[in-house]
């Protein structure tokens, strides 16, 4: 129907591969600052005085299936931010706390990757942090596993790069849990099936140089892995 076509071609949708097959697709992407306490307090902020936050990446800044990662333009402070990442399955507005998990469809691993020195200048300057963390390529995700046997409460989360150690912690130390933030975020906006949360990051943010290989896990959920290319 003329005047009904589409004037470009649409964009490519968003997915992430779920562990034996199928595709998640995906929505927005939020996400949650300071969510560990150690990881506040080394960011130089109080863990106890904060209500949760939040900011967005885009969608297609995504990276999938273990690939490369290009270190990214106009920064020489790449960090590492490992963590859980949640998906919905369905949504809602001002979901309670009781309910927030019968909404989620899975979970996966994740990294945060940010533009350390953006944001700090962001930061500095009362401006937006989007160049600081949603820039191209800035969200490596391992593969999905649905939410049934995962406990998003507990587990080891964990990134080593090259093979040694960098964060480590446990879901424990969440200061807002999966539940808390799924309901809390659900009241700023109507979330819906697609949505993609990335909790947080624990302690032991550092920088990341070309080459480095970033492997880290979620203790029952699964790994993601990239390599800075
Ligand atoms: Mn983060």
């Amino acid at each position: 129907m003329p005047g009904h076509d589409h004037v470009i071609a649409p964009p490519a949708p968003a997915s992430v591969p779920v562990r034996g097959g199928g595709s998640f697709p995906v929505r927005r992407i939020y996400c949650v600052g300071r969510n560990y306490a150690a990881h506040t307090r080394e960011m130089g902020h109080d863990p106890d005085r904060e209500l949760p936050f939040f900011f967005m990446k885009p969608a297609d800044g995504l990276v999938t299936g273990g690939g490369d990662m290009p270190y990214p333009p106009m920064t020489s402070d790449l960090h590492h931010e490992m963590e859980l990442v949640v998906a919905l399955g369905s949504g809602g507005a001002d979901i309670a706390e009781a309910d927030a998990l019968s909404h989620v469809w899975g979970y996966a691993a994740g990294l945060d990757m940010t533009r350390r020195d953006l944001q700090g200048e962001a930061k500095k300057l009362g401006r937006p942090w989007d160049m600081g963390k949603g820039f191209d390529h800035s969200a490596p995700i391992g593969e999905m596993v649905p939410a049934a046997g995962v406990n998003p409460g507990h587990g080891l989360i964990e990134l080593k790069v090259n093979g040694a150690v960098r964060q480590s912690s446990d879901l424990s130390m969440l200061i807002w849990s999966v539940p808390e933030t799924i309901a809390f975020l659900s009241r700023l906006v109507r979330l819906e099936a697609g949505d993609l949360i990335f909790t947080g990051t624990p302690e032991g943010v550092a920088a990341c140089v070309r080459g480095d290989v970033l492997e880290g896990t979620v203790e029952g959920v699964g790994t993601v892995r990239t390599r800075i290319g």
